[in-house]
């Protein structure tokens, strides 16, 4: 049973009532669980003031020729002269389609909702007939007044093997009408044969593809079911199906209709306090421990106690502010030993704000204006400067209010002179929090906690950079509803699925902790074969390189498995400074990336400025949108010198070293070629150089159209999916609003891919992907099967990529690849990855 596509007929449906509401009434119900492709007429009541009760055939053959098609229509009646009406307009209507109209003796109400159920999955006419009639057998079961149904199982492929998946229904009111019509729904997109049985009430096997028969299983909340699918794509249905599962067939997490078996209700918030909560991945990963909460008493909401001379205040001030640079400093110093040093730079901000002039000018001024003591002045300073980012329009300056917070609430503490009731670096579990500050997240220790959960927070925030870099499964966005957990009771972090479960029950924390081995077994392995490069089973070799921003992290990126750099982010070079460093310290910079390399091949990205990377020193002027502005290759093209001074460097450094050049942002042919000639100036004075590949990033939608155009003279392409996105999408990539436009896994932008790779391999030229997507482990057969030639990623990724791609058939990824192009949504992609992920599970094993 397929959902036919969407000019494919359907069986329509006629309701035949005395009443024109009730008719409506059903038609709305049936509408309602059908969706909107099935088309549903009514006839009720009769024409003449008021509200006529009766039925009339004319009203009748006119609602069922109004939606007729070959597919045919079902007539559904109340009672009486409804029949007679429906049977006179049959004798009305044409010949032709007489024979393709079936008037049905199904329940009205329950037969048109399990009707349009059925039709909406291009169910043939007849077969549709058949399940409205059987409308009432789920009532019945449950009010014990029949047997239950018993509809034979579809043949499925007769004699392929067969797979199961078992789970616990954790719906609310277990597999009612809404969950089995999804069930319906997710099903209709595969061809497999499906069974299912309540092994609960230890039920026989039926058809899981007829609504009536799932329904009347009685399915309840708790019950364990077990589906068998056999066919070619069993094993993607029951992933499907496992996913829906997850989701509690579409019924809210939480909310009435889902969730786990209360466990207990409390007064706080009149809420379940068990069940999950749905937020934002920071971190991947599963954590189950005992929560160790972190709302507690506001510091900044406390009120100064005596007020001194000025002079004393300013003094205790300064004693304050120094205390908080010195654990600023330590902070940053212990996580440039456990985290990378640009992680450990968010803390050269926290810096900038205890230095800050203006901000100490207001405070001084203030304090001896007698406007308030130390600690109610400085509190007043801080909300000043957060309220002035509230108001700019970029979304990633926005975020830095917690910064800024952070750092303030750090000085208050200091000023009283105490701490946290327990300092989160003694914290252990999984912490909960009404939102983390950077600080707090840099001083945990991560031998210790397991998990973090926060009620707010953004995916770009310093605290989830931090979370991520320190590789601690994470989910922030929860809710307020996070508050209900207390003191050491058990979280179940599901970060993959950004999803935290409040007080698990037994089956649940069984389930979890068998995949949390799993998941470290894979990691263990991935981390053991590093090294080893990755072919794929059919020995296609992708070569797995490092993203990185500084020079340190090159020899984290060989450690790590990387085959070379593919991208250099050599802006980094650039901030946290007050000038641009010159030529000859950006060569050291590049010599030495390429030393720590040891031979393997350096893409050195030139300078990537503006949007959401202002450099300060170089003022790009004020511009309405930078994003849309002068930024990437154009910003170099206006700062000639700045640039020549990095191509010159780059020269330098390729003379003994296999560097790449690579430009950013390119949007057409004309900067592209002003760019490589420039290169050309500056390779002249150094021949050795000239050898070197030189290449541009496709990350701007008019470039994908070019590429035949740009192959020309380009030696590589890297795909640049981060800005790609945002650009095909029109959605500004930092804008927590728009994630669910960013997504670059949806078809629209794998048509950009197989675009870029089909033309530039038709010319000898080969294709990187360095944006975001090359490090998710779940994409690599799409884009092995898309054709791209290298995935460059954050240093974390590599092992787990390169263990994918081991697992990954090159032939199986070009036929997922083309799947993949024909969908319509990025959810679409996400079931198809979903359900090649699930291939690898051998026929025949339980769940
Ligand atoms: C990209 O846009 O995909 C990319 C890799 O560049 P950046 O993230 O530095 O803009
Ligand atoms: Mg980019």
């Amino acid at each position: 049973m397929t959902e036919p596509h969407d000019n494919s007929p359907r069986v329509g449906l006629v309701i035949v009532s005395h009443s024109r509401l009730l008719a409506e009434g059903v038609a709305e119900l049936a509408r309602e669980m059908g969706g909107p492709g099935v088309q549903i007429a009514t006839a009720g009541g009769m024409d003449g003031p008021g509200s006529v009760l009766g039925t009339d055939a004319l009203r009748v053959m006119k609602a069922i020729e109004s939606l007729y098609s070959e597919a045919g229509v079902l007539v559904l009646m109340d009672l009486g002269s409804a029949v007679m009406s429906a049977e006179l307009a049959l004798d009305l209507l044409p010949p032709d389609h007489r024979e393709n109209v079936l008037l049905c003796s199904a329940p009205l109400v329950e037969g048109a909702v399990v009707a349009a159920v059925q039709a909406r999955f291009g169910t043939p006419l007849r077969q549709v007939a058949a399940e409205a009639c059987g409308a009432l057998m789920a009532k019945q079961g449950q009010l014990g007044g029949a047997e239950a149904l018993q509809t034979p199982p579809s043949a499925g492929i007769r004699g392929s093997p067969e797979m199961t998946l078992r789970f616990v229904v954790l719906n609310h009111q277990g597999l009612h009408a809404r969950p089995a019509a999804r069930l319906m729904q997710a099903m209709s997109r595969f061809s497999a044969g499906l069974r299912l049985r309540n092994l609960t009430t230890q039920s026989q096997e039926v058809d899981a593809r007829s609504i009536n028969a799932v329904m009347t299983l009685g399915v309840q909340q708790g019950h364990e079911v077990e589906f068998i699918a056999n066919g070619e794509d069993g094993g993607a249905a029951l992933e499907a199906l496992r996913l829906l599962a997850e989701s509690h067939f579409g019924d809210a997490p939480g909310g009435a209709g889902a969730g786990m078996p209360l466990q207990g209700r409390t007064p706080l918030h009149e809420a379940p306090r068990s069940g999950w909560l749905t937020g934002t991945l920071i971190s991947p990963g599963i954590a189950i421990g005992p929560a160790s909460v972190l709302w507690q008493e506001d510091e900044t909401a406390l009120e100064e106690d005596d007020v001194g001379l000025p002079s004393q205040e300013w003094d205790r001030l300064q004693q304050a502010l120094q205390r908080v640079r010195t654990e600023v400093l330590e902070t940053r110093a212990a996580l440039a030993l456990r985290a990378d040093h640009q992680t450990a730079e968010i803390f050269d901000a926290h810096l900038l704000v205890l230095e800050d002039a203006e901000l100490l000018r207001w405070v001084y001024e203030h304090i001896h204006q007698g406007a308030g003591g130390a600690f109610s002045v400085w509190k007043d300073a801080v909300e000043r400067v957060a309220r002035r980012y509230e108001s700019l329009p970029d979304e990633y300056l926005r975020s830095r209010i917690a910064d800024i917070q952070d750092v303030g609430r750090q000085v208050l503490l200091a000023l009283r002179g105490d701490a946290r009731a327990a300092p989160v670096e003694q914290r252990a579990g999984i912490l909960a929090a009404l939102d983390f500050a950077p600080s707090e997240i840099a001083r945990l220790d991560a031998k210790r906690v397991q998990g973090l959960c926060a009620a707010r927070g953004a995916a770009s925030s310093h605290a989830a950079i931090l979370a991520r870099s320190l590789g601690i499964p994470a989910v922030f966005g929860l809710g307020e509803e996070l508050q209900q957990i207390r003191e050491g009771e058990t979280l179940l972090v599901d970060a993959t699925a950004a999803r935290v479960c409040l007080l698990p029950d037994e089956a649940l924390l069984a389930e979890y902790e068998d995949r949390a081995r799993v998941e470290l077994k894979t990691r263990q392995l991935a981390h053991q074969l590093r090294a080893k490069a990755a072919l794929t089973r059919d020995g296609h070799r992708v070569e797995v390189a490092a993203n990185i921003g500084q020079v340190a992290e090159a020899r984290a990126a060989v450690e790590a498995g990387a085959e070379g750099v593919g991208l250099f982010r050599t802006e980094f070079l650039f901030f946290q400074r007050a000038s641009a460093p010159d030529e000859d310290e950006q060569y050291e910079a590049y010599r030495e990336a390429a030393r720590a390399l040891e031979g393997r091949p350096l893409i050195i990205r030139t300078l990537d400025v503006g949007g959401d990377k202002p450099l300060p020193y170089l003022d790009a002027g004020q511009e309405a949108n930078p994003f849309l502005g002068v930024r990437g290759l154009r910003f170099c093209l206006v700062n000639r010198e700045l640039f020549s001074a990095q191509l010159r460097a780059i020269a330098r450094a390729a003379v003994d070293a296999p560097i790449r050049v690579m430009f950013p942002m390119v949007a057409t042919r004309e900067e592209w070629l002003e760019a490589r000639a420039l290169w050309e100036e500056a390779a002249q004075s150094f021949p050795a150089a000239r050898h070197v590949e030189v290449g541009l990033m496709i990350e701007i939608p008019s470039a994908v159209l070019l590429v035949q155009h740009l192959a020309a003279e380009a030696s590589f392409f890297s795909l640049g999916t981060n800005d790609l996105t945002q650009y095909l999408f029109a959605a500004e990539r930092g804008n927590e609003r728009l994630a669910h436009l960013s997504d670059a896994l949806h078809p629209a932008l794998l048509q950009m891919v197989a675009r870029v790779t089909e033309e530039a391999h038709a010319r000898g030229r080969w294709v990187g992907l360095c944006g975001e997507l090359a490090g998710d482990a779940l994409a690599v057969p799409l884009l092995v099967g898309l054709g791209v030639d290298e995935l460059s990623m954050s240093v974390p990724a590599i092992a787990s990529v390169k263990q994918a791609l081991r697992a990954c058939h090159a032939g199986e990824a070009r036929v997922l690849a083309r799947q993949a192009l024909s969908c319509g949504s990025a959810a679409e992609v996400r079931r198809l990855l979903a359900g090649e992920a699930f291939g690898e599970i051998l026929p025949g094993m339980r769940h």
